[in-house]
Order: structure tokens, then C-alpha cells, then sequence
């Protein structure tokens, strides 16, 4: 035991000798999250100026719009709305706003059933394109009867640079069920104000609104002058005493549906088509190059105007010298809108990110349409002069001189500007953008030239500690043993290990999907298939779509489950099984015991007839790879649940480090342990780092001048979690490991032991 500035380090270790080793203090850096400051940023009133995230402002904008009810599913990048909205309880409650975290995507949506009949404002929030296809169905049959109080979906786009689902466009199901979709400016007067004007056009169409939000709209920053919050009429505060008579037009079933259609394309499309022209939803900026045009999605007019800045053809507040309409609203477009920026134009582009390119092909009909309209009402023998001086004779671009799909940055879209510019308004300088292009060009190639050779491809991987890595760790081993099995893996932190050093995984087919996926591999697969889901997503999918269908068809599977208490991977939100919810900022041992006693995961799979079912620490490894031997090679069929429990080490340090962090300030022992690598041991194979992949678990030179391999080392930042003990055993790697505990603040008893300690190593190993 060694003093240190009021720190003790205990070394207890698998070799034959002992070393001192400097000690590390503790710094606590991760704090529970709280969302203190935005909720008095949402109390704001008349006339105060709210600055902030995007995302934070659209919340703000939903409280002043008089909402009755909010909901939604966690997931990037939006889910700071509803992790605000729930940590905001008394204001809600002050307000009569019930907010609801939903069980998924599809549990939100259908929360929207409530302004069908009663006009109550609602809004909901997910990520898109995944939650939208999750909630699709409960979409089409609240859009197809329609809403009655204003209904607004907060989109987070997940589109382009950081996206982390499949590249496709939430403006299909707004065409497809006829709903709103607002595209909003980035700018938070612009964001708010068109919050406001969802919910009007929601009521004035019936029209449920979508509002969709790129992960550069969340997290712009600005400023807006506030409203006050607005206490909605029918509330939890003033609830309704009887339910709205029974209408049989407000239900999406046959025969009714067919006059929904109907009326989705003779009422509602028109009203909303004139709800944006009467209050001016879509921006139409003059330029002094009146004869060419650019039409821009709402969410990308920051890029072209950016762009444009180099071209010399905007200033940096925006104002542009090529005219713009800025579609604030995608869908429904305003067809008389569109022919009349265009009709005075020699050439007009479309901006729009994604593919099919639903908008420049609607624009393309509208154009066309108006020529043939023009040309049916016009005599025979006139007919081509009329034509021309419609806009049908203006020159539509967009994606012949843009990439089709992608997304588009102010680099690419410069390159489109080029081209556009080359045959539409060739008196533009485009010198200094040209040169611009070419140097980012040279400097990214030269960049990605030197990368290559100076740094290793670094995937994202698990957090340090986190308990699904030990877990990985005893699948490699498991898989030694019965030889390698097909995973289906899932949405959630473990599709981490689809990286090195684990690389396993063959698909992912959405979030609570794996056991499902696997149904039609397993009976054509001699050996077992393993499929892997989080706790997060067995409750958001995986207990029905999976479980349910194998157990009803009673297929021989193997289901391993990630026990860790939240659904990590969007935030660490609660789910229904996460442990001591209410206890959680008491104390570890309180959560500890909690944690232990938490079987809601286990007696659901019970409930509904899971025989082979193994509860299993997530960080013993030898443990874990013999369940998943046995669960993969025995005589048992039917369904076989291994539960891998572990709570998010993630969470568990926002939780731990300031309590630890608070015991240590006020003089009382704080005991943490760090594992460590005796570099005279380590033989450097580096098995241990194959097999882990924890960050802090690296390389460092040999100090021995006759070994040229570089030796494992454990870095600070390791929090102990026991993986590098549990690997060397499992796989009897080489015992280079050891254990030290940390006590700070120690005892009288500990600092003597210590003192005792020192003076028998210095004798051990004089210097
Ligand atoms: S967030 Fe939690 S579960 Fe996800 S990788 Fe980090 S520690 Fe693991
Ligand atoms: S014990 Fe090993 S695996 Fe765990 S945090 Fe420390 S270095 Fe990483």
C-alpha cells in the first residue's frame, strides 16, 4: 500500500513479483445528465430572448403553441426534446401537459389517435427514417381520417455526415399518406415560427403535420424572442367529462377510407396549399439575377447561401443576389407558387438532398402541366407562342448537375452552382470558387495520403468497461470451442462489436429484429444461430416480433440478451426494466442491490414459457462462454434466453463518479480499483488486445532494449471493470495482468500497512 497525496494503491497481481507503480487520482469529469438550465430556458416569457440549441427551441415553440400532450421514442437527433420533457416535470405539470416516453415509435404515433376527435395539439418525436417506418402503420390510419386538434411530428432527419441508419427520405411517407412536411430554415425565429404554423395548418388542413429536422437544425444556435407558454384548454389540468360522440367517418376501416382519399385531394391538400400562401410559409427572396432561380429545401438554405458567399453572390447575413423560394413546407408544394417564381426565368435549380427526387420531379409536373394547361385553353394556330410565355419554358436543373444522392454540403453544392452557373449566368465570377474547390480537393487527398501512413482506421467501439465487451469476448472463445455460428445481430451499443476486434455480426435488420431475422437461417444452418438484441430493444420490438414467433412456432434458437439497464445507444434513457429508477442518485451499493433484484426481463420470458433460460454476470467470462457453449450445442430445443447482466458503464460512471467524487472532498475512504500490465511479463503477443479491444488496454515500446516487440499497457481512463483479470484466465492468456486497488482517504491502519509495505519492496528490489 503506497501513500500518494492522500492516496493508497494496494497491488495484488498473478506474477511473481511486485512493482510499484505511480498512482492515478481520481478526476471526475461525467456528471448525471440534467437538463437544469434548458428547463428555465423553457420558462422564458413575453419578450424574453431564449438563446440556445435548435432542438430546444422547437420544445420551447411546442409549449407556446398550447400542446396538450407530448411523446415520442429516444433517438438521435432529437432526443434531447424528450429527455428535456421528462426531467421538466413540474413545468409540464404547472402547464397540464402530459408527456409520455414511449415504448416505441409505433406507441407514439398511435398517442396521436387523441386529436382525431378532440382538439387537443399533440406532438410526438423519433428518429427518422427508422422510427417513421416503425410508426408507419398507426401514420397511415391517423392521416387517413384526419385530425382534428393540430398534430406535429418532430423529425430527426437522420440523413448525411453522422447518420447512423439506412440513407432514405421521411418525404416519401408524408406523399404517401398526405401529411404536412416542414423543411424549416435553420434559424430559430424561423424554427419556432413555423412550429406555430404546423399546428394552425395541421387544423386548418387536417392534415397531420411532420416537422423534419437535419442534426445540423438541432444543434444550430441562436436566439428568439419568446412567447409565453400557453395552458391548452383541455388538459390533465382541465380534462374532458364525456368522450366525443361515436362518428363513424373518424375511423380508418372501409367504406369510410375511400372517402378519406377522396378527401385528402379535394379538401385538405387545397387548404393546406392555401394556408402557406396566405401566411407566407415559403420564402421568396429577390435577387438582382432576376432571370435565373434556385428552389431549396428549408433545411439546406444556410448551405447554399454559404455556398453562394463564395461565388461572391450573397453577404454573410444571407441576403442573396440570385432569387430564391425557400420551401419551408416540401409537401404539399404550391404549384401556382412554383410556375410564378419560375415563369420570368430563363433557368431554375432545384436543390434537394437525397434520392428519388420527389421535389424536382414535382416541379418538373407542375411546369409541364401549366404549359399544357396553357395550351388546351388556347387556340390551335396559337398554341406554341402561348406556351412560351408560360414557365414551361424555363430550364428546370437539379439532379443532372447534382449528385443524385448524398448529402449536400456547401462543397458540393458549390460544384452544382458551378455547373449552373456555366450555362445560366456565365457574368458570375467563379474564379476564387474554382481555386477553393481545387486546393480542398489537393488538401483532402494529401490529408487522407498522410492519415493513411501516420494512423490506423479507428471504428467506433464500446465505451470503456462496458459490460457488452467481456461478453464479445467469451463469444470468440465459445465459438472456438462449437466452431462459428451465424449472429444476427441488432440496433443498439452491441453493434459495436460488428467492429475489430470483434467483427461479428452477418445482419441487421432493425432494432428488437435479430430473432426474428434469424427464422429463415435457422432451419438451413447445421449449427446454431446465436441472435443478439439489448434490453432496449427487446421492449421496443424484440418481445413480440422475436420472442412471441419463436416461441409460437417453437423454433430451436438461441437469444442473448444485454441486461444493462437503458437503452444506451440514444442516450441512456430509462426503459421499464431499468433498476432502482427512483433510487438512482443514492448510492452505488443501493443500485448494486437493486440491480440484483431487478427481474422484469426474466419473468416477462417465464410468463410466456421460456424453459432454458441462464441469468449470466456480463463480466465473467468464463461463465458467459460456457452458456453460450451449452445454449449453442444442447440436446434442449425450443427457445434458449441467456440474460447478460451488467449495468451501462456509461451510466454507471455519471452515476458513481460524483458520488465518489463528493465522499472523497469530504475526507471520507474511497477504494476504486485499476487494472495495470507488468511490462517484464507481457510476452507480446497481444491476445489480450484481440481479444478485448478496450481503448484503454494499448501498446507501448519495450522498455527491455532486447525485445523489439512492443509491449500491452494499461492506460489511465481504465475503470476496472475486470476484463483484463477474467480474458488472461478464460484464455489463459500470459500473467502480465494485475489488480491494484486505489484508496484515497485511506485509514491510519492502511497508511501504516502501506508504509510497512513500501519498506519490504525496497528491500525486495533494491535499486
Ligand atoms: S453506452 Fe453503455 S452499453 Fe453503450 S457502449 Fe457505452 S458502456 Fe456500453
Ligand atoms: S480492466 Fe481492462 S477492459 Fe476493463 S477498463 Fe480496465 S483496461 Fe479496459
Amino acid at each position: 500500500m503506497l501513500r500518494d497525496f492522500g492516496t493508497c494503491v494496494v497491488w495484488r497481481r498473478s506474477g511473481d513479483k511486485l512493482h510499484l507503480h505511480n498512482s492515478w487520482r481520481f478526476t471526475p469529469h461525467l456528471m448525471e445528465i440534467s437538463f437544469k438550465k434548458q428547463i428555465e430556458q423553457l420558462r422564458l416569457g413575453e419578450g424574453e430572448v431564449f438563446h440556445g440549441e435548435g432542438i430546444l427551441a422547437i420544445t420551447k415553440a411546442l409549449l407556446q403553441s398550447g400542446v396538450s400532450y407530448i411523446g415520442g421514442y429516444q433517438g438521435a437527433p432529437v432526443s434531447h426534446l424528450l429527455d428535456v420533457m421528462v426531467q421538466a416535470r413540474e413545468l409540464v405539470a404547472e402547464l397540464g401537459v402530459h408527456v409520455e416516453a414511449c415504448s416505441n415509435e409505433a406507441s407514439a404515433a398511435a398517442m396521436l389517435g387523441a386529436s382525431i376527435h378532440y382538439p387537443v395539439r399533440g406532438a410526438v418525436t423519433w428518429k427518422s427514417i427508422v422510427g417513421t417506418n416503425v410508426a408507419a402503420d398507426a401514420l397511415a390510419n391517423l392521416a387517413s381520417p384526419g385530425v382534428t386538434g393540430g398534430v406535429l411530428m418532430v423529425i430527426g432527419e437522420d440523413y448525411g455526415e453522422g447518420a447512423s441508419v439506412v440513407q432514405e427520405r421521411t418525404h416519401a411517407y408524408a406523399m404517401k399518406s398526405t401529411m404536412l412536411l416542414l423543411d424549416p430554415r435553420p434559424e430559430l425565429p424561423v424554427m419556432v415560427d413555423m412550429v406555430r404554423h404546423a399546428f394552425a395548418m395541421s387544423e386548418a388542413s387536417n392534415m397531420p403535420a411532420m416537422m423534419e429536422l437535419r442534426i445540423r437544425a438541432c444543434h444550430v444556435r441562436g436566439s428568439f424572442v419568446c412567447t409565453d407558454n400557453v395552458k391548452a384548454s383541455i388538459s390533465s389540468l382541465s380534462p374532458m367529462a364525456e368522450p366525443a360522440g361515436f362518428d363513424y367517418a373518424k375511423l380508418a376501416h372501409p367504406p369510410v377510407t375511400f372517402a378519406h382519399e377522396k378527401r385528402k385531394i379535394s379538401e385538405r391538400l387545397p387548404a393546406a396549399r392555401q394556408y402557406i400562401l396566405e401566411h407566407g410559409l415559403n420564402e421568396i427572396h429577390t435577387g438582382r439575377h432576376a432571370d435565373v432561380g434556385i428552389i431549396v429545401q428549408g433545411g439546406l438554405t444556410s448551405a447554399l447561401l454559404r455556398a453562394l458567399q463564395q461565388f461572391g453572390l450573397a453577404d454573410a447575413f444571407g441576403v442573396s443576389d440570385v432569387p430564391l423560394l425557400v420551401l419551408n413546407v416540401t409537401y404539399p408544394l404550391v404549384p401556382e407558387q412554383i410556375t410564378a417564381f419560375a415563369r420570368d426565368k430563363r433557368a431554375v435549380l432545384v436543390l434537394e438532398e437525397g434520392a428519388p427526387e420527389y421535389i424536382e420531379l414535382e416541379i418538373a409536373a407542375a411546369l409541364r402541366r401549366e404549359a399544357t394547361d396553357a395550351t388546351m385553353a388556347t387556340a390551335p394556330a396559337t398554341a406554341s407562342s402561348t406556351a412560351s410565355s408560360t414557365a414551361s419554358s424555363t430550364v428546370l436543373h437539379g439532379k443532372d448537375l447534382l449528385p443524385a444522392a448524398g448529402e449536400l454540403t456547401p462543397e458540393v453544392i458549390m460544384n452544382g452552382l458551378l455547373a449552373f452557373f456555366a450555362r445560366h449566368l456565365p457574368a458570375a465570377d467563379t474564379t476564387s470558387v474554382k481555386a477553393l474547390l481545387e486546393a480542398a480537393g489537393q488538401r483532402r487527398e494529401r490529408i487522407a495520403g498522410e492519415l493513411d501512413r501516420a494512423l490506423p482506421a479507428r471504428p467506433p467501439g464500446f465505451c470503456i468497461g462496458c459490460p457488452e465487451r467481456p461478453v464479445f469476448s467469451a463469444l470468440k472463445l465459445a465459438q472456438q470451442q462449437v466452431g462459428d455460428v451465424h449472429i444476427a445481430a441488432d440496433i443498439g451499443c452491441h453493434s459495436f462489436a460488428t467492429f475489430e476486434p470483434f467483427s461479428q455480426g452477418h445482419s441487421i435488420l432493425g432494432y428488437g429484429m435479430s430473432l426474428a431475422s434469424r427464422a429463415g437461417v435457422s432451419p438451413v444452418m447445421q449449427r446454431r444461430v446465436l441472435s443478439i438484441m439489448g434490453d432496449g430493444g427487446f421492449w421496443h420490438n424484440g418481445l413480440l416480433t422475436g420472442v412471441q414467433s419463436a416461441l409460437f412456432n417453437g423454433d430451436d434458437a438461441v437469444l442473448l440478451i444485454f441486461k444493462n439497464g437503458y437503452t444506451s445507444a440514444t442516450g441512456t434513457q430509462d426503459i421499464i426494466s431499468t433498476p432502482g429508477r427512483a433510487a438512482k442518485a443514492q448510492s452505488a451499493d443501493k443500485l448494486a442491490s437493486l440491480t440484483a433484484s431487478n427481474r422484469t426481463i426474466e419473468d416477462t420470458l417465464a410468463g410466456l414459457g421460456v424453459k432454458w433460460m441462464r441469468v449470466v454476470h456480463a463480466y465473467r467470462v468464463e461463465a458467459m462462454r460456457d452458456a453460450l457453449t451449452e445454449a449453442l450445442t444442447t440436446e434442449v430445443g425450443g427457445l434458449k434466453v441467456i440474460i447478460a447482466e451488467g449495468e451501462c458503464q456509461l451510466e454507471r460512471q455519471r452515476r458513481v463518479r460524483p458520488w465518489l467524487e463528493s465522499l472523497r472532498a469530504r475526507g471520507e475512504r474511497v477504494q476504486r480499483v485499476k487494472y495495470g500490465v507488468d511490462e517484464d511479463v507481457c510476452n507480446g503477443d497481444h491476445a489480450c488486445i484481440r481479444l478485448s479491444g478496450c481503448p484503454t488496454l494499448t501498446l507501448k515500446d519495450n522498455p527491455d532494449p532486447l525485445k523489439v516487440d512492443p509491449v500491452a499497457t494499461v492506460i489511465d481512463g481504465c475503470v476496472g471493470c475486470g476484463l483484463c483479470g477474467e480474458n488472461a484466465h478464460a484464455a489463459t492468456l500470459c500473467p502480465s495482468f494485475y489488480r491494484a486497488e486505489i484508496i484515497q482517504n485511506p485509514r491510519w491502519h492502511e497508511q501504516l500497512l502501506a508504509a510497512v509495505r513500501q519498506r519490504m519492496l525496497r528491500w525486495l528490489q533494491p535499486a
